[in-house]
């Protein structure tokens, strides 16, 4: 029997409550005071609160923010700390050289350390304030597309209460449907309502591949003396090991409030060894002995993972289709040299904001009059500063030496470089089975004692990641048969070692040599790895129930 689902209408329907969607519904709101116009704007989110999935570095660039709220400070904005100077660390096994100089991109000084958690919770109230209708716990399960399939109505609720054998509970709620003139998907890098628009109405660039990176990222409690009380840098950013000269990547420590300082490792995910394992790439980092230095006697108080998408300017989507735009992580909105996005994801959301109330004042919300988001973008900092980064992550992705030639050429020619248009390769492309140099046991597990240094589960519980146990996996695997014969034989499931959660276990029967590869839904931390690496696009990530997931406050 067909499900009956209650509609619900909104003027504007924001889907995702990161910065780009949270700075676009407050700018919407502005834009409607000022012309007088009376909205319905809801903003759904699928975490069990806002922020409980947010998680980044994180500096701030203010440029947006004092944009959107000048009085951002007087009016009570988290900010953990402000950048007093940058330095940059090139790593080798056992010793830190200081980059003399730290590129210009990567000049922080002035900006402000926060935590993303804290930052969305803050806007969400403002937003809220404004009069937009915030709904966590709220998944968006599916696009909802127009009878004609070219443009988008709204988005599909999950359902609540579906079995693990997918049949309907006696709590069972079917979701509703949520229509809008305007969706805005906001979702984050390799958001899944995203991936099927894309598929359906072939919005990803024409030019470049999305690439990204996956960052696990700590808060590390220090003793009242530590490191930052005698450095005057605050913000430290590092290259070279663990990952070396062949993989994108690098690690960061910036010092927040309260004697606790963010540390994060990102691995890129174009690596082509199928052993290598980003979270040990983390753990390897914090063994060094300068970074060592720095969290000694400290305690991991939270930990979460994300990935970022890293493609830069050519990677940008089309912005908009019939009823729906695109911003944020989304939309490649990234200042990749600088590696920071909160500051872009809330311009583009901005620009969104005035792209829509111009569509609802002509009432019209086709692509055509959404366009003018793309015009308003093209004139704005916010092109200037994606595009000057433009070939970087090519960049990043060349192996050896011939890497820092490129990086140095873009530098001095403001982002052009040797060849303009470098070409990218698709994460999942990018495994090498033959050339496989086993990282796996690298890093001295012996170390792990559960409080500095800790595995993979008790990172899970320092995420507080909860999931209800008996509904359907999340995580799609299409065929267990490459899973357990082709992808087992060339290259020893990689998605056990790449995913940060340990959600993925091979099994091989010692009696009968039987193969299984078995899943741990409930411990995914939503970071995507999964569903970007795998080098059969065998796994794809789904939304689960709303409200599951993690339940980040500091990261
Ligand atoms: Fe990330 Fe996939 Fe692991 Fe979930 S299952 S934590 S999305 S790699």
């Amino acid at each position: 029997m067909p499900i009956e689902r209650e509609t619900i209408p909104f003027d504007v329907l924001f889907v995702g409550g990161g910065p780009a969607n949270l700075a676009g519904a407050i700018r919407l709101m502005q834009l409607a005071r000022e012309k007088n116009l009376e909205l319905e704007v809801a903003l759904i989110e699928k975490g069990s609160e806002i922020g409980s999935h947010a998680v980044s570095g994180a500096i701030l660039n203010p440029r947006a923010l004092v944009e959107l709220i000048p009085d951002f400070l007087e009016k009570g904005c988290p900010i953990e700390n402000r950048v007093r100077a940058d330095a940059f660390y090139y790593l080798t096994r056992d010793k830190a050289f200081p980059v003399p100089v730290v590129p210009c991109y990567m000049h922080n000084h002035g900006f402000y350390v926060v935590s993303q958690s804290r930052l969305t919770r803050w806007l969400a109230g403002i937003a809220e304030e404004m009069g937009v209708n915030i709904f966590s716990g709220f998944a968006g399960k599916e696009p909802l597309f127009s009878t004609d399939g070219t443009g988008i109505l709204g988005v599909r609720i999950g359902d609540k209460g579906i079995g693990k054998d997918g049949t309907h509970r006696s709590n069972f709620e079917p979701g509703v449907d949520l229509t809008a003139s305007v969706t805005v998907f906001g979702e984050g890098a390799r958001g899944s309502l995203f991936q099927e628009i894309a598929k359906k109405l072939g919005i990803d660039s024409l030019k470049m591949p999305q690439v990204y990176e996956t960052g696990i990222k700590e808060v590390i409690q220090l003793p009242d003396d530590h490191y930052f009380t005698r450095s005057q840098a605050n913000d430290i950013h590092f290259m070279g090991y663990p990952l070396g000269l062949y993989t994108p990547g690098g690690g960061f420590i910036y010092e927040m409030a309260d004697n606790r300082i963010s540390l994060g490792f990102l691995t890129g995910l174009s690596y082509d060894d199928p052993f290598l394992d980003p979270y040990d790439m983390l753990l390897e980092f914090k063994q060094h002995p300068f970074v060592m230095d720095i969290i000694r006697d400290g305690k991991v108080i939270e930990q979460g993972a994300r990935t970022v998408s890293n493609g830069g300017f050519f990677t940008i989507p089309r912005l908009s289709v019939d009823g729906a735009v695109f911003v944020g992580g989304s939309a490649a909105m990234q200042n990749v040299p600088g590696l920071k996005g909160i500051h872009t994801a809330m311009k583009s959301g901005m620009l969104a904001a005035e792209a829509i109330i111009h569509a609802i004042e002509s009432n019209d919300f086709s692509q055509h009059a959404l366009d003018r988001y793309t015009e308003l973008f093209d004139q704005s900092w916010l092109r200037a500063e994606i595009f000057e980064g433009r070939n970087f992550a090519a960049a990043l992705a060349k192996k050896g030496p011939a890497k820092y030639i490129h990086l140095a050429a873009q530098y001095v020619t403001a982002g052009k470089g040797i060849r303009d248009v470098m070409p990218l390769e698709a994460d999942y492309l990018t495994l090498k089975a033959k050339d496989a140099r086993d990282k796996s046991g690298t890093s001295d597990k012996s170390a792990v004692d559960g409080v500095l240094l800790v595995d993979k589960l008790t990172g899970v519980y320092l995420s507080r990641t909860l999931h209800r146990e008996d509904q359907p996996s999340h995580l799609l695997v299409h065929d267990l048969n490459i899973c357990v014969n082709q992808c087992y034989e060339t290259y020893q499931n990689p998605c056990t070692r790449f995913c940060p959660a340990q959600v993925y276990e091979f099994h091989i029967d010692e009696t009968t040599s039987r193969r299984e590869l078995r899943l741990n839904p409930s411990n995914c931390l939503h970071c995507k790895t999964c569903d970007i690496k795998d080098p059969y696009r065998n796994i794809t990530w789904t939304c689960p129930e709303g409200g599951d997931g993690p339940g980040y406050k500091l990261v």
